[in-house]
């Protein structure tokens, strides 16, 4: 028989960006349904998250046992891989500069999912219904959703529904959406010299080709083709592959052995008109898409998580309501809008021809190179968006409340 229940929030979807919400807000105290099938297994890709994204997963207890499958990110390295007229010079961040051991670690994503689920699974405020949202039923006083015949009041749905969002749609949000001539090949290959915890972005006319350190003499591979060159490389045998990384990164890690399990993600963009309306909220996907450049998609996601608790938390009697959501819209739109704008940016002059776009690429490449306190600025921005000004104007490193790096990891 049908039944009515009755949640604080919903999250609907149980990717990373929906389980890392259903953590955060049970652990404020809210009463959570999560909504929707556990993630494929068969993930391959790697997440680099940033120090501040895993001190949210410290808080949840999960810092030790994510990190431990993965490698710290010491050095992100950039290389003009082009053979255009203009060209940028390598440029290097070191954690170190800015006072950090590492900016982050290079998590397998099957892991990450599976501790988030475990841990979503043990938390007594949690409630996972394993199935979709079917409909929606929403006004400014509550929602009401669909799920397997069911019937689940809220006063939010938190919409982690990915870059499709039914929840998005029902909330009458327009989205403007973009597609790009461009696919991402994801691999994981063996090398025989160390990658010294360095990763090394290479700029190509089609899109970046990203090394990123796994634990031992192991790397990802996120490599960035026109869908047809795409195609061509699935096709490849493990030894003619191996062979074209290699020539890629110029022997730079010696002898590669790709292992087996590639896969290709199409790329897209999309940009909602609105963060919030009619008791729904947006995170992860749902609230932005962008090629994955910079290792920006998920640790916006949880910017948006941790915002978004924060003013429930201030909205407690109903965290749903238009106020709130209004604040959530103010409150989201800088950082969303900065970093979406700079990584299409940074892709549209990689894929033009256009010479004052490669040269306005060239001159930031080669300013961040050669001027250390512009790139010290860069990396604290990169890491904890306003940490760069308050630095540049206060002298201080970390934002107040939010732990450094070292602190995360004691
Ligand atoms: C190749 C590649 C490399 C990347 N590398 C990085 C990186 O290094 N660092 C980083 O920060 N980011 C990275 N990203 C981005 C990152 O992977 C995404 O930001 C993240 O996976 C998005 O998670 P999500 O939970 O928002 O969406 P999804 O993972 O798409 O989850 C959405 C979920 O919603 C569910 N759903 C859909 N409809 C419904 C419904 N009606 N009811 C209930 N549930 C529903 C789906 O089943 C799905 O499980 C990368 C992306 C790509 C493509």
């Amino acid at each position: 028989m049908a039944e009515t229940n009755s949640s604080e929030i919903l999250v609907a979807g149980a990717g990373p960006a929906g389980m890392i919400a259903a953590l955060a807000f049970a652990g404020n105290g809210f009463s959570i349904t999560l909504a929707g099938p556990p993630a494929p297994p068969d993930d391959r890709r790697t997440t680099a998250l940033m120090m501040p994204s895993l001190a949210l997963l410290k808080e949840f207890g999960l810092f030790d046992v994510v990190a431990e499958s993965g490698a710290p990110l010491r050095a992100m390295r950039i290389v003009d891989g082009t053979s255009r007229l203009i060209r940028s010079p390598t440029v290097t961040f070191r954690a170190s500069e800015i006072g950090e051991t590492a900016f982050g670690y290079n998590i397998p994503n099957r892991h990450l999912l599976n501790r988030l689920e475990a841990a979503v699974r043990e938390h007594g405020a949690i409630e996972w219904r394993e199935s979709l949202v079917s409909g929606y039923r929403l006004s400014d006083h509550e929602a009401v959703a669909d799920l397997d015949g069911d019937t689940i009041t809220a006063r939010l749905v938190v919409a982690a529904d990915g870059r499709s969002s039914p929840a998005r749609e029902a909330a009458g949000i327009h989205t403007h959406r973009h597609g790009h001539p461009q696919s991402a090949l994801v691999l994981n290959f063996a090398h025989s010299r160390d990658h010294g915890n360095v990763s090394t972005e290479f700029h190509t006319e089609t899109g970046p080709f990203t090394q990123v350190p796994l634990p031992g003499q192991r790397s990802s591979l996120v490599w960035v083709v026109r869908p047809e060159a795409a195609e061509r490389l699935m096709e490849m045998s493990n030894n003619a592959i191996s062979e074209e990384i290699e020539g890629r990164m110029q022997s730079m890690l010696g002898k590669v052995e790709v292992e087996p399990g590639r896969q290709v993600y199409p790329l897209s963009s999309a940009m909602p008109s609105r963060f919030g309306a009619r008791r729904v909220a947006l995170v992860g996907e749902a609230a932005h898409l962008f090629p994955p450049i910079g290792a920006q998609g998920l640790n916006l996601g949880v910017r948006d998580i941790q915002d978004l608790v924060t003013i429930a938390r201030a909205s407690r009697g109903d965290p749903g309501s238009p106020a709130a959501l209004l604040r959530y819209d103010a409150r989201r739109r800088p950082d969303i809008m900065a970093r979406s704008s700079a990584v299409n940016m940074l892709n549209y002059s990689l894929l033009s021809d256009f010479l004052p776009a490669q040269f306005m690429r060239s001159a930031g490449i080669g300013l961040l190179a050669g001027f250390a306190p512009l790139r010290g600025f860069f990396m604290r921005e990169g890491l904890r968006p306003g940490s760069g000004w308050r630095h540049a104007f206060g002298g201080r490193v970390t934002e107040s409340g939010r732990p450094s790096g070292e602190e995360i990891r004691r």
